[in-house]
């Protein structure tokens, strides 16, 4: 698995717009891992895909800029708003001729199009759902069952955050990329039997991976016990207990600064060559 850009059309290609957790971070302390919230691309073959809307998605909607025009579909993790938050200034929405499908799942009866309605409504917003030009179809995301794209299949399941996340599992011919985020692990330290049978023997996984154990205890600051999201040991425990082939740790706390990850990194992770910390801007090719 390399860094690198798309080819030819057989590509499995990844790549991370956003990977910071909960709201934007920018600044000299996050510019090398990045301060953009959750946004990730997934290139199979001809068809294309985007993980969720957080910050990130601007700059992956300028990128399309002089493209052709193009239909993406768009897959919801969940409907937080660091996930959603990007949508107002993804510029295709205002191109015709682009078309995109967003599949989420509903919660409480809500999915994307009624939070997209909400976040673009005066007095917050100056433009409406309605004045986008570009082909957008809202569709709803059965969690559980698998979408199939000729020969690429997207598996879903539901895991462990309040109000439920959906996680994605792409499989392209032998090759397979998993996305779980947000997501937490069992207070009993335990492992979730539900994520590792979702990440087994992936190639790729993105996971969350927020906390300290001791912010997670409650020795540095509150617990944050049930606020959804793991500690990197559990992420690693998880991806090792699955016998995942590349980890790359993901939704880094918006306080967490690059001296501090690569802190984290020179313990947590020495001889462990499979599992980083990912930086936005990488790119991976399966
Ligand atoms: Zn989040
Ligand atoms: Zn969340």
């Amino acid at each position: 698995m390399t860094s690198t850009s798309p080819k030819s059309p057989a590509r499995f290609w990844v790549k991370f717009w956003g990977v910071r957790g909960s709201v934007p971070a920018p600044g000299p302390d996050t510019v090398r891992y990045g301060g953009n919230t959750s946004c990730i691309e997934v290139r199979c073959g001809e068809e294309r895909f985007v993980l969720d809307g957080g910050t990130g998605v601007r700059p992956l909607g300028d990128s399309l800029r002089g493209a052709e025009a193009a239909r993406i579909t768009f897959l919801m993790t969940h409907l937080h708003l660091d996930h959603v938050q990007g949508f107002p200034f993804f510029a295709p929405f205002l191109v015709p001729g682009y078309h995109f499908d967003l599949y989420s799942a509903l919660h409480n009866g809500a999915g994307l199009e009624d939070v997209l309605s909400q976040l673009l409504s005066q007095p917050a917003f100056p433009i409406s759902l309605d004045m986008f030009a570009a082909d957008l179809t809202f569709r709803e995301l059965q969690v559980g069952g698998t979408l199939d794209f000729g020969a690429l299949r997207i598996r879903t399941t539901l895991l462990n955050h309040p109000g439920g996340v959906v996680g994605y599992r792409f499989e392209f011919g032998e090759r397979s990329y998993v996305h779980c985020s947000d997501w937490e692990h069992p207070l009993d330290g335990s492992l979730d039997p539900v994520l590792v049978n979702f990440i087994q023997g992936a190639d790729l996984l993105s996971i969350d991976a927020m906390y300290t154990e001791a912010e997670y205890l409650g020795r540095s600051g509150s617990s944050r016990k049930g606020w959804g999201h793991a500690t990197h040991d559990a992420a690693i425990r998880h991806a090792e207990a699955a016998g995942v082939r590349q980890t790359l740790l993901f939704h880094h706390d918006p306080a967490r600064t690059d001296a501090e990850l690569d802190a984290i990194a020179a313990t947590q992770l020495v001889g462990r060559p499979a599992i980083r910390f990912v930086r936005e801007g990488e790119a991976f090719d399966l």
